[in-house]
């Protein structure tokens, strides 16, 4: 039986979040003819809305889009408290409905074609992929050379090609209605959130509070956490990819980028940003119809970034003696300097074990 075609294109691109909507207004710029799909243009990712305020200039995003300038944020254990000054780099704090939307725009500024509709799945034929989209209510099929899985942390994409999920963790969150903050606060240790964090954060004239979970127990240490600082608001649980190296970049004519791929930065749990840098790498490997340089442009530039992080992580947030000797060596003005420059890219992290070791010497250097 021969499928009805509906649609042609080079790159048929699945989920128009920060890394889909980046990924489509980059190729577009290069003339690289693309489809963008996405289920809900009103669809309001739940999400701290945190990220590295260089991203605008670097990506020509308005900069209207930030809600709020974070110079200054708050490191808390249950005997530490420092402030850490993010100097020349700072955090913007955007909502995510507004900024999806515009960097979609954007992409069909550009010349991208935008659909509101729902990939199902896809099979091949020759050097091509035939995706069956759910439009409306109709069915419709999608002829493309590439297709993009940037359909996040529960990619359908990556089900449905590399047979495997995103490996994820659940995130406690929820709204606060009417609070208007001017700061972001993270909490480490097991009252808060067991080797991992949880925040405060500004969310336009809302807060949003959230820990990344690893089991049931660390849900009651959630409803701790948040009643002692809000009340009575509605906690949901949210997957958030765990990254952990699985090479999930390509196959069969099909990329996965940003949730998909899970590049979230460990410790940090950054994905807006890493989501829309990824994107950058692999507009660059289709352009040159270079499928492989993906993986090898992004190991180069954020493995060894990603290994440290995931390293930090495991070392720092082991529980709560460790925790409280981290935010001693962020006291230390020297190591905080130094642990910004490797989180904003000014400098590249060394070795793992040497790191450990120039760490341990400045804190006991007097
Ligand atoms: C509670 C929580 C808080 C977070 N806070 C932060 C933070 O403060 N800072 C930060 O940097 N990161 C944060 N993250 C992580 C961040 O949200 C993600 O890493 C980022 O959104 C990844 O972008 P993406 O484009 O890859 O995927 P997504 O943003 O998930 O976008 C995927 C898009 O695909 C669409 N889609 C899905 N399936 C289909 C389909 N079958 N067909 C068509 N479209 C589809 C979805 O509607 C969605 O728009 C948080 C995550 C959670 C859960």
């Amino acid at each position: 039986m021969s499928i009805k075609i509906d649609f042609e294109t080079d790159v048929l691109i699945v989920g128009g979040g920060p890394s889909g909507a980046t990924l489509a207004r980059l190729l577009s710029k290069k003339n690289k003819n693309n489809i963008l799909l996405e289920k809900n243009f009103n669809f309001d990712k739940p999400c701290g809305g945190g990220i590295k305020s260089q991203v605008f200039r670097e990506f020509d995003i308005p900069k209207d889009l930030e809600k709020k300038e974070i110079k200054v944020f708050n490191l808390k254990s249950i005997k530490n408290d420092i402030s850490v000054n993010l100097n020349n780099s700072s955090i913007s704090i955007v909502l995510r409905q507004e900024f999806d939307k515009k960097l979609r725009d954007l992409a069909q500024e550009s010349g991208s074609k935008l659909l509101e509709a729902r990939f199902l799945e896809c099979f091949f034929e020759n050097d091509d992929v035939i995706s069956k989209i759910k439009m409306k209510n109709e069915i419709i099929h999608i002829r493309s050379n590439y297709l993009i899985g940037a359909d996040g942390v529960q990619s359908t994409v990556r089900k449905k090609v590399f047979g495997n999920n995103t490996n994820a963790l659940l995130t406690n969150y929820a709204l606060i209605d009417n609070k208007d903050i001017d700061y972001c606060d993270f909490y480490f240790g097991d009252d808060y959130s067991p080797n991992e964090y949880a925040w405060i954060f500004p969310h336009g004239n809302k807060v949003s509070v959230g820990a990344v979970l690893k089991n049931d127990d660390a849900k009651t240490v959630f409803g701790k956490f948040k009643d002692k600082y809000y009340e009575n608001e509605k906690v949901k649980g949210y997957f958030i990819p765990c990254w952990n190296d699985d090479k999930a970049f390509y196959k069969n004519r099909t990329f996965l980028v940003g949730d998909a791929a899970g590049h979230v930065l460990p410790f940090t749990y950054e994905g807006i940003y890493f989501a829309i840098k990824s994107a950058e790498i692999l507009s660059k490997a289709i352009i040159n119809n270079e499928p492989k340089m993906y993986q090898e442009l992004w190991n180069k530039t954020y493995l060894k970034k990603f290994r440290f992080f995931k390293f930090m992580q495991k070392v720092f947030l082991r529980n709560d003696f460790f925790v409280n000797l981290m935010l001693k060596f962020f006291g230390k003005e020297k190591l905080q300097r130094r642990a910004l420059s490797y989180w904003n890219g000014s400098s590249q992290p060394i070795s793992n074990k040497k790191i450990l070791f120039k760490i341990f010497t400045l804190f006991f250097r007097k």
